[in-house]
């Protein structure tokens, strides 16, 4: 069986003392329960389970969520009990198989059901986050196999993934999920711009790029072995998705923005690490602005890494990250690697107590996402309106944004916000959980063409430029529809 002569080796190489013979059991195991089950490819159902177990092995996972991958749809979709399960493979790969089948039940209904969704993952993270990561590979397969689904489906699924999966798997850490998540649905849902950007970037730019890196990479391997310094070196490139935002949210043209791709440097402990910054700032400039410690001051999320953009071969920018490979397991597989460093039964991350205890002293889902202090969703917003429904808007999104995305009328009308009941100006930044209200002027003309100045979305900016262009025409034609 090539899937599990796969899984064994990518195991072995990251734990070698892991118990490979249960790995063996538990694919014995599902490959007899899920017999003569097939995908909707035609090909069988275990194939699905081995994709799964595979990702998990490799962001790191731990043994028990390797082997609750392998078995993870065995009670829901075959006649084998959990509880024959738990007597072969005991409590803890049952009590994570439990929390996956549970899972199943959320799904992407629209906004309206969208706060009470997230509670749903949270609660069922903040028992064990593990369920959520075995959750993550089992949807990551599902993705990439959802051409065998109805086009509808694809949709609902992709968009589910995008607005609720990836978020989360963003704010466990783990990176390496999030892109592979993210550019999956991209494709389903902006067929189009993926396959442009996809075309653009990886391919007719390949070139280029691999000649940068063959050429940046000889001449610092010069200066090393001088140094004697040990490192590992490979080109990082952004996935697609984050290039995409990135042009849409900042009005940017595919060549106008120029971090798509970084160098990472891997060596073996901190003081390396400046070292290595030494060599590459003794060999290009440094871009004045662009370098950052994160290994000194960590970011909030516990990111560590040594970021510098320098003046590179044809003074082409390149960004450098350098970083130890603790550090880089911690960036990509985030608490799905944290047994791997820390105490194990204290692998719960501090988030997770905190939603656990927002979740018993919240009362209502207004509350519930009030209080929740951290950042879930890097790129979005939810506001609230006074009758408690949830907008999302891109972050640092204004009033202005708001009134127009409650309607148009609002937008061209407004004249100030009360925001958690205080009075704004309408180019105050809207924060997550804020309650936002719109004052209307109803003799107001129209918008003002300096709004554009702080705007965020694309439906705010087109209505305030329709506006000043046609306003002339507009007024006439009023006056003429009006008896
Ligand atoms: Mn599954």
């Amino acid at each position: 069986m090539p899937s599990l002569n796969k899984l064994l080796k990518t195991i072995e190489k990251n734990n070698q003392k892991a118990d490979l013979d249960m790995v063996r059991l538990a694919f014995e195991f599902a490959n007899k329960a899920h017999e003569g089950q097939k995908r909707l490819s035609g090909e069988p159902y275990i194939n699905h389970s081995m994709a799964t177990a595979q990702t998990l092995a490799e962001i790191k996972a731990d043994m028990p969520t390797i082997i609750a991958g392998i078995l993870h749809d065995v009670p829901e979709d075959t006649d084998v009990t959990l509880k024959k399960v738990e007597k072969d493979f005991g409590k803890e790969v049952s009590t994570l198989i439990k929390g996956i089948t549970k899972l199943s039940t959320v799904k992407y209904r629209g906004i309206d059901r969208y706060v009470e969704n997230l509670k749903k993952m949270f609660v069922a993270a903040a028992q064990d986050y593990r369920v959520m990561i075995i959750k993550f590979a089992d949807r990551l397969h599902n993705l990439k196999t959802l051409n065998h689904q109805p086009e509808h489906k694809q949709k609902r699924i992709a968009e589910e993934t995008l607005k609720i999966y990836a978020p989360i798997a963003g704010l466990l850490g783990i990176w390496h999920l999030r892109w592979q998540l993210e550019d999956e649905c991209f494709k389903y849902l902006y067929p189009k711009e993926y396959s442009e950007l996809k075309d653009k970037y990886e391919i007719k730019q390949q070139k280029q790029r691999d000649k940068l890196i063959g050429v940046v990479t000889n001449n610092l391997s010069k200066e090393a072995k001088k140094n004697k310094l040990k490192y590992e070196i490979s080109g990082r490139f952004k996935h697609l998705y984050s290039i995409w935002l990135k042009m849409k949210n900042e009005h940017k043209k595919f060549n106008e923005i120029y971090d798509v791709f970084a160098m990472r440097i891997i060596v073996d402990n901190v003081s390396d690490c400046y070292k290595m910054l030494g060599i590459i700032h003794s060999l290009w400039m440094p871009k004045k602005d662009r370098f950052k410690d994160y290994i000194s001051i960590p970011k909030p999320n516990g990111y560590r890494t040594l970021h510098t953009t320098v003046f590179g071969p044809d003074g082409k920018l390149v960004e450098f990250q350098i970083r130890t490979m603790q550090m880089h397991e911690e960036a990509l597989f985030g608490v799905a690697a944290h047994w791997r460093y820390k105490n194990p039964t204290k692998t719960h991350s501090t988030w997770i107590d905190e939603i656990l205890k927002i979740q018993k002293i919240s009362k209502n889902n207004k509350d519930y996402m009030k209080e929740l202090k951290f950042d879930i969703f890097s790129d979005r917003i939810f506001i609230f309106t006074p009758k408690g429904d949830v907008i999302d808007l891109p972050t640092e999104a204004t009033p202005v944004d708001f009134a127009y995305h409650v309607h148009t009328e609002i937008g061209n009308k407004c004249v100030s916000a009360i925001i958690n009941e205080k009075m704004e100006p309408l180019n105050t930044k809207l924060k997550n959980g804020d309650l936002a209200e719109i004052i209307i002027d109803k003799n107001r003309k129209g918008p003002n063409i300096d709004w554009l100045k702080f705007v965020k979305t694309s439906t705010a900016k087109e209505h305030i430029r329709r506006h000043a262009k046609n306003k002339g025409i507009i007024s006439s034609l009023i006056g003429k529809i009006r008896p």
